[in-house]
């Protein structure tokens, strides 16, 4: 789990009183690994204490974090500095966290990010590292993954050392996300929740959790009650509770398929996964139709037609993708799930989006 979190509108303002107990020394930079959307947004980036030799870099987060990505900027980092850096800051959404997070282990870790994919393979504790996100649903501020796509699997580095060791969490960050992403975005919190709440594997743990994110995302998604700063307010805790709730479960039917769409076509995740859960209603029939009713009152476009002139060959690689996902099978429908999903099955569902 996170050890230290602070919630609340302006709490970004804390950011140098809190790291500076954290630096090294004068040569230990903290570097910082921002959403290339800020560049030039100085309401935030002037907040972004610098001294010493401290660094920002600028990151597009239009594809999804890649391990010879992160590869690169470990080797850079390394380079430049002489010092081992004091800490790690990622400010962004999933895609900027989750590198923020993977950099700050390969720090530490030989090799090449690819050979930590998987679960508990990490050697060393990872540098200090924080999470601001400016964008709420992924959980990926609150969980022990980051999910990379590497040569051979879009696969999370999962492991102890995995977790932030500081979360900022300050929805005024999230005032300007366009529509049409704090929905996709949104519904990837909605689709932890149904896929916890839903699954096997589920206990009191993820249950609590799972609950009180769904009634969030209810309130949040489908009444007319709340101001623009209570949504923005609740959706980020939505997205930690939904986080926490998946730590202690798994997903389910909906993510196993949108990593396949994900990794063929670069899909993104939160719309991927609006993609696939169009399809669902045989796996979760209330919860489908209750994300229709959300996408429907927010008037989203989901694409279409994404699979039509997809070969035979294409298929097959995101059906083995889907399928080596066998916790999220086996927690969506149990220890036989091999007997009911076949790649027919999964064919016919891709073929629909
Ligand atoms: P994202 O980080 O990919 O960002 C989506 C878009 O929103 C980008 O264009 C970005 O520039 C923009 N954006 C972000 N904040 C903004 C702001 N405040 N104002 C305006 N635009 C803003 O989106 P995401 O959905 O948060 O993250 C998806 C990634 O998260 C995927 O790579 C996925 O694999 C990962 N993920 C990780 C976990 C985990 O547990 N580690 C869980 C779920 C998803
Ligand atoms: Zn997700």
């Amino acid at each position: 789990m996170v050890s230290k979190v602070v919630f609340g509108r302006g709490c970004f303002n804390q950011l140098g009183d809190i790291l500076a107990p954290k630096r090294l020394n004068t040569k230990a930079p903290f570097i910082y690994i921002v959403d290339d959307v800020f560049k030039g947004k100085s309401w935030l980036t002037s907040r972004i204490p610098l001294s010493y030799d401290d660094k920002i870099y600028y990151i597009s987060a239009n594809e999804e974090p890649k391990t010879s990505q992160v590869d690169e900027l470990v080797e850079e980092i390394i380079l430049t500095y002489k010092e081992r850096p004091s800490g790690i800051i990622g400010i962004g959404g999933g895609t900027i966290m989750d590198l923020a997070k993977a950099v700050s282990i390969m720090i530490t870790n030989d090799g090449e990010s690819k050979d930590y994919q998987g679960w508990d393979l990490v050697k060393h504790p990872a540098i200090y590292h924080v999470g601001v996100p400016t964008i709420s649903g992924t959980g990926a501020e609150v969980s022990r993954t980051t999910i990379l796509t590497g040569p051979e699997r879009k696969l999370g580095i999962n492991s102890d050392f995995t977790p932030f060791d500081q979360v900022f969490l300050d929805p005024e960050l999230t005032k300007d996300v366009p529509k049409d992403q704090w929905f996709y975005t949104g519904m990837d919190c909605y689709v932890h929740c149904i896929e916890s709440l839903n699954g096997t594997y589920l206990n009191s743990f993820s249950q609590s959790y799972g609950e009180k994110a769904l009634e969030l995302c209810k309130e949040i998604f489908l009444s007319d009650t709340l101001t623009k700063d209570e949504s923005e307010d609740k959706l980020m805790m939505a997205s930690w509770h939904g986080g926490m709730s998946i730590a202690y479960s798994q997903v389910g039917v909906a993510h196993a398929m949108s990593y396949g769409l994900g990794y063929l076509l670069g899909i993104k995740h939160g719309v991927g996964n609006c993609i696939v859960f169009e399809h669902l209603e045989a796996y979760y029939p209330k919860g489908v139709a209750m994300y229709k009713a959300m996408r429907k009152k927010h008037n989203i476009t989901i694409p279409q037609g994404i699979c039509a002139d997809l070969s035979d060959k294409e298929f097959d690689i995101m059906i083995d993708v889907a399928l080596s996902l066998e916790p999220l099978w086996e927690n969506a429908l149990g220890k036989q799930w091999k007997k009911t999903i076949t790649r027919g099955k999964l064919k016919e569902l891709y073929l629909k989006m």
